[in-house]
């Protein structure tokens, strides 16, 4: 899978949750102005790198050397080694390590339908070497229409945020902070969503 796919089908399975969470909180009454900002659950920039982080790892290091994009950043082993290193390091702001750890797991989801190199460096894989280019495989309809679909989940996201007139750059900002000032002002006058 290409960036639009993996990063457009992250974030829309993250709007599911929020968007979820927030019609079973007010079924159950709870005050629904106060929680209609789901977004404040993960780190955006946290969920772009976990999404995308076993291909940055891969594309670079593994591609030239075994002509493969799928190598150490989508073994297992390298899956808890650092989900367990962000966990450590962001303990304490949850929407880092939720976002990234999240993001990394989804991808490797997303994946599930080609090689994946789950054990190694246990076993000894013959790695597929991709015989088309990136020209040839991005003319697959399997591999266009992910990309489209991709960023029809971004765009309906985008959309979703203008909707709920949620302010974009203090929300970028002040996404990988722990206090959301932003959402303070929103709650106040917020009768949207
Ligand atoms: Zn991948």
């Amino acid at each position: 899978m290409y960036p639009f796919a993996h990063i457009g089908y992250t974030f829309f399975a993250v709007e599911l949750v929020f968007i979820f969470t927030y019609i079973f909180k007010k079924l159950r009454n709870k005050d629904p102005v106060a929680i209609q900002w789901g977004i404040r659950y993960v780190s955006l920039y946290a969920l772009l790198l976990g999404s995308m982080g076993p291909d940055i790892i891969d594309k670079a290091i593994s591609l030239p050397i075994t002509g493969n994009g799928r190598y150490i950043g989508h073994s297992l082993l390298f899956n808890v080694v650092i989900s367990m290193i962000v966990l450590a390091i962001f303990w304490k702001n949850k929407r880092i390590w939720i976002g990234f750890i999240f993001g990394w797991q989804m991808h490797i989801l997303l994946d599930l339908g080609g090689f994946i190199p789950w054990l190694f460096p246990f076993v000894n894989y013959e790695f597929p070497v991709r015989e088309l280019s990136f020209l040839e495989m991005i003319q697959l309809p399997s591999v266009y229409l992910n990309e489209i679909f991709g960023a029809i989940c971004l765009i309906t996201i985008i959309v979703l945020y203008v909707l709920r007139k949620v302010p974009f750059r203090k929300m970028l900002k002040e996404d990988l902070s722990k206090k959301l000032t932003y959402l303070v002002s929103l709650d106040k006058n917020g009768k949207n969503i």
